[in-house]
């Protein structure tokens, strides 16, 4: 036999492992250009600007 646990997790086991495993709440972040709320490590979806740096995608979609 390989190296497989010995024997099965029983159920209440798990779910108090996973029980620490559920995400909070997202933070935000104010736009340095515009100041809208956005997440943290994303282009601003409203100005289209990443770390105060210009315009890198376009907001509006262009393409048809
Ligand atoms: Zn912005």
């Amino acid at each position: 036999m390989g190296p497989l646990p010995k024997r099965k997790i029983s159920k209440g086991r798990r779910n108090r492992r996973r029980a620490h495993h559920a995400i909070g709440i997202p933070r935000l972040v104010s736009c340095t250009q515009c100041n809208a709320k956005t997440l943290p490590h994303r282009v601003c979806p409203f100005c289209g600007t990443y770390m105060g740096r210009m315009q890198v995608v376009d907001v509006e979609e262009e393409e048809a």
